[in-house]
């Protein structure tokens, strides 16, 4: 398993590490297979999409839409970042690819990002290929 140490500079952020999630799976000599990429944070998410900049503040937007911060939770008295926890429920902090070839199989546009939610902070992301 390969850990990578992801630095945030917003409170909300689509960062694209597609580029070491697949330097991670050819360090790791599988070929065929699957790679499980985790986030180990509970403000923080794994989302594949496209790497638009007009897309992701449209991401950015529906997350503030569906689930606004500081709308009267439980969890907000004292930390008040009840917000990222909840949108990153609804991200989840994984995902899985399938490896062939030694590389995750990704369609055109698809680029893997690892979602501040509450930054900016230093976090870390797990990437496991198993044959
Ligand atoms: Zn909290």
């Amino acid at each position: 398993m390969k850990t990578l140490t992801v630095k945030s500079r917003k409170a909300t952020e689509f960062i694209d590490i597609t580029r070491e999630v697949e330097g991670a799976v050819a360090e790791s000599g599988v070929r065929e297979g699957v790679v499980t990429v985790y986030t180990p944070h509970t403000t923080t998410a794994i989302l594949i999409n496209e790497n638009d900049p007009r897309l992701l503040s449209d991401y950015e937007k529906i997350l503030e839409k569906l689930v606004p911060k500081g709308a009267g939770y439980a969890h907000d008295p004292g930390e008040g970042n009840a917000h990222a926890h909840l949108r990153s429920a609804l991200i989840g902090p994984a995902k899985s690819v399938p490896v062939s070839a030694g590389r995750p199989v990704l369609g055109t546009w698809q680029r893997i990002f690892f979602v501040e939610l509450d930054g900016p902070r230093t976090r870390r992301v797990m990437v496991q290929a198993i044959q």
